[in-house]
């Protein structure tokens, strides 16, 4: 089946009281798992934390911002990291790729008991060089509930959230994305068929699986209102590194770090977190004056 491509896609009610959102994110979560060599636990934990990152990042950032998710637990995975501009491009990373746990109920991959206690942490980076940094204890490491926490304590704004990605049995990701929902002041009304759309709505991983248009979750998640304002935007796994950072990165280790390195070697090898790009930086032999020992 021809695949869709990634994309975010908003909306909100007629009355301007709910606040919806939808994210295909398939190709970017295969990209991430491809870079880091996930192991599938990991694979869908980096998957929801990159696509919990671009709906918060379609909130809340204009212009040159970049925001940061950090779930941060004490289960094997260590740490899950995302981050993302106002364009919709997000990286991430996970400390630990190579994690393996028995499946979950309904056969689910137990990114809860992967992540384990602990907390997340949204820090927004703002074109103005201020760092705006808040943070919630997970609820329970499923990302989708913590997010949904996140926002409540945050911005004081009722909301659903759902993230998922579907593996296929060699790994490959067949389905990722994520959807939300806000009631804004005044919209109470609508709570009762938000709860009631959101019970019945499959789970978004099989949804974008199936080839379901992003803009079609949206209109699941509220049949009876009229949507309005429909916009809709590329999303897609991009790293901001290049040889200049990797270089700098280099010379910032110290002459002690590079006279450790075998002699003949003329490059020092780094790899970005993010994206795990490698770099070969050249470097220049240690100079030392003719005749000094060492001692
Ligand atoms: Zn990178």
């Amino acid at each position: 089946m021809h695949q869709l491509p990634d994309e975010i896609v908003r909306a909100h009610s007629e009355d301007g009281l709910l606040r919806l959102m939808a994210v295909r994110s398939t190709a970017l979560v295969e990209s991430a798992g491809r870079r880091h060599h996930t192991w599938p636990v990991a694979t869908a934990a980096l998957g929801r934390a990159l696509t919990a990152a671009l709906m918060l990042g379609e909130l809340s950032l204009v212009g040159p911002a970049r925001l940061t998710l950090r779930l941060i637990g004490d289960g094997p995975l260590g740490a899950v990291i995302a981050d993302c501009d106002s364009q919709g491009r997000v990286r991430g990373y996970v400390s630990q790729p190579e994690v393996a746990l028995p499946l979950a109920s309904g056969g689910k991959l137990a990114v809860g008991a992967a992540l384990g206690r602990g907390r997340l942490v949204v820090s927004r980076d703002l074109p103005d060089g201020q760092i705006y940094t808040s943070a919630v204890p997970l609820r329970s490491g499923e990302v989708g509930e913590d997010l949904a926490a996140y926002l409540d304590a945050s911005d004081q704004i009722p909301s659903a959230v759902g993230l998922g990605v579907r593996l296929a049995k060699s790994g490959r990701v067949v389905g990722a994305g994520g959807w939300l929902v806000q009631i804004l002041p005044g919209g109470e009304r609508h709570l009762d068929l938000i709860e009631r759309s959101a019970a019945e709505l499959p789970p978004v991983s099989g949804l974008m699986a199936e080839g379901v248009a992003t803009a079609e979750v949206l209109t699941r998640l509220a049949p009876s209102l009229r949507l309005v304002g429909l916009s809709s935007h590329a999303v897609s796994f991009r790293c901001t590194c290049s040889m200049a950072k990797a270089r700098l990165a280099v010379a910032m280790l110290g002459e002690r770090a590079l006279e450790d390195r075998p002699t003949d070697q003329s490059t020092v090898e780094t790899r970005c977190h993010f994206c795990n790009r490698r770099f070969l930086v050249p470097v220049e032999s240690p100079s030392r004056p003719a005749g000094a020992a060492r001692s």
